[in-house]
């Protein structure tokens, strides 16, 4: 029921989760991160309260994901916790909200050779997005989107780029605007601990975030959004 992605100099499982402890508000009943690593993902996946953010090591990785579920499809566990990876293990999603057309796009997905790792309406968006990967993950989230219907904030990542992309559609996402970082998350107390500086993404709104820079897109083209500035600290 939260996201957050993270790319810059920090050790990124610590922000994460620490950032995750900051949606604790919004309900959850497991949650995960990944990491990259070199040209690896690291993945953990956990039931239950995150607790203690030090009691956890992802890797000394400077870029990632993590998320707070609410079960909607399949139940609480960890096979069903985000993030959820492609067949390749490179490409790693969260998603909060509902692909309300998963049953077909999976059934479709099935019959092309995937094969799936959890119950979850979300995993659909992992292989969309490796069926239509050849090296640009921007246009391969974007062409994985045009297929799913429904409501979702996303945050994906790939093995081996250095970038993040997110969108949204029905779901809440922000980015924070750091100083040679950024944090996305479902809402702004999870970014205020790195910037008061923020941008609220409409629905539509396509974000990649790469090479020190970010860029908006809707419907395709390239947009500008106002930066506004959090007035308070938590
Ligand atoms: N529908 C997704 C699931 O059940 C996402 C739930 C959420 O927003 O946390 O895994």
């Amino acid at each position: 029921c939260g996201i957050v992605g993270y790319i810059g100099f920090r050790k990124a499982d610590s922000v994460i989760i620490s950032s995750l402890k900051r949606l604790e508000y919004r309900g959850y009943d497991s949650w995960g991160v990944a990491v990259k690593e070199g040209n690896e993902l690291k993945l953990i996946k956990k039931v239950g309260a995150i607790g203690d953010v030090e009691a956890y090591d992802v890797g000394n990785g400077k870029i990632g994901i993590g998320h707070t579920r609410w079960a909607t499809h399949g139940k609480p566990s960890e096979k069903n916790a985000h993030p959820h990876t492609d067949c390749s293990g490179k490409i790693a999603i969260v998603h909060n909200g509902i692909i309300s057309n998963f049953q077909s796009l999976k059934e479709e997905l099935e019959k092309r050779g995937h094969v799936f790792k959890s119950e979850t309406d979300t995993e659909v968006i992992a292989h969309l997005i490796e069926e239509n990967y050849s090296g640009d993950l921007l246009s391969a989230v974007m062409k994985a989107l045009e297929k799913v219907r429904g409501s979702y904030a996303i945050v994906a990542l790939h093995a081996e780029k250095d970038e993040l992309v997110a969108a949204r559609h029905k779901s809440p996402l922000v980015l924070g605007v750091g100083d040679e970082e950024y944090i996305i998350a479902s809402d702004v107390p999870a970014i205020l601990d790195y910037t008061k500086r923020v941008v609220y993404l409409e629905d539509g709104d396509v974000l990649r975030i790469h090479n020190g820079g970010y860029t908006i897109f809707h419907d395709g083209k390239e947009i500008d959004r106002k930066i506004e500035i959090i007035p308070w600290s938590i």
